[in-house]
């Protein structure tokens, strides 16, 4: 049992905005930020040195066993064997390599089981691949977070151009590809969505929308109960500050999305829920009102009033407050 906080778990693909997001969350939360997989780069920085293969999983796991890698300064530098590598670690071939030490099950133990330990009291956010599926499966907040292929290779151009590279687009274009392909088909822990993350396209949000999003997240995890009706009521004419407040507050909040062409079957709650429209266009119908639904509309739903949204023309993604008894997790993600 956790005494101290939670434990926020980020995992998605490379390129995606976990760093960023999960360094700058962590900070907002007084909370210790862990870049997982610069613990795997690390080991393969000192694999390529030692001229230790890539493929010899005995070998690998000997080595990791005999490292010590430490993560310092909110995360911004990494320290193997006492040596600062936090540059060295970035490089495209330790990237590669990275992605191959990592695919054996005698590495990732001795891995997952620092992690564990770094994360055992709370107060951490995790950032990889197999956070939320494999180390902290128990894990209080765990988010995936994904952008297209384009708009994360131009991400991780810009990082190791601003490092001081000259590698094109094509090169990073290739790398990305290649490491999706490796981190999704591995027979150990492979990056796939833990059943019960919040899903996140980072593709056209910016760092500190994203920032937002997951800030809401977290705080309606740590949040009291309340009582919405009465919350709805005092700020019935600002949805703004009623937003506001329910992203301090809340206990529960969800991601539910509806594909273009869907059909909703929504059922009456027994309380109030609040959904923000993050993404797409439909409409939606509430007791005798029938609105039209567009990103950044606030719709509030009062105890057992029948509701659905409908005539979906783009994939509506929605993030839903609701109280804790509503928060079956098969009403929630729905498709
Ligand atoms: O996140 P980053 O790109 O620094 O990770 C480097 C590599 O380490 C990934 O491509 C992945 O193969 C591996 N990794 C992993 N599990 C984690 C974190 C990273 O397998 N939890």
């Amino acid at each position: 049992m956790r005494s101290q906080g939670l434990v926020v778990a980020i995992d998605g693909p490379s390129g995606a905005g976990k760093s960023t997001a999960g360094r700058t969350l962590a900070e907002r939360l007084g909370y210790t930020y862990i870049d997982t997989g610069a613990m795997y780069r690390a080991l393969a920085l000192k694999a390529m040195r030692a001229g230790v293969s890539l493929d010899s999983e005995e070998a690998l796991a000997t080595l990791c066993r005999a490292s010590q890698i430490e993560l310092t300064d909110g995360g911004r530098r990494v320290i193997l064997d006492g040596e600062d590598v936090t540059t060295g670690i970035r490089s495209p071939e330790t990237s590669r390599a990275s992605s191959l030490v990592s695919v054996h099950p005698g590495v990732r133990t001795e891995m997952v089981a620092r992690q564990r330990e770094m994360g055992r009291e709370g107060h951490v956010v995790l950032d990889g691949r197999d956070i939320g599926t494999a180390v902290f499966p128990d894990a209080e907040v765990k988010f995936f977070l994904d952008a297209t292929p384009t708009e994360r290779a131009q991400r991780r151009l810009g990082e190791l151009r601003a490092a001081g590279s000259d590698i094109t687009l094509e090169e990073v274009e290739e790398d990305v590809r290649e490491r999706d392909y490796t981190d999704t088909h591995r027979a150990e822990s492979p990056l796939v969505s833990a059943w019960d993350a919040l899903e996140l396209d980072t593709t056209r949000l910016s760092p500190e929308e994203v920032l937002e999003r997951m800030l809401a997240a977290v705080r309606a995890r740590q949040g009291q109960p309340l009582d919405l009706g009465r919350l709805a009521e005092e700020h019935r004419r600002s949805p703004r500050r009623y937003l506001e407040a329910l992203r301090s507050l809340a206990l529960s909040v969800g991601l539910y999305r509806l594909p273009a062409g869907s059909e909703d079957e929504q059922r009456p709650h027994g309380e109030e829920e609040v959904y923000l429209v993050l993404e797409g266009r439909g409409r939606f119908r509430m007791g005798d009102e029938d609105v039209s639904v567009v990103p950044g509309h606030l719709l509030t739903v009062p105890p057992r009033v029948e509701h659905h949204f409908h005539s979906i023309e783009e994939d509506l993604l929605l993030l839903v407050f609701f109280a804790p008894a509503e928060g079956s997790t098969e009403a929630k993600t729905a498709e």
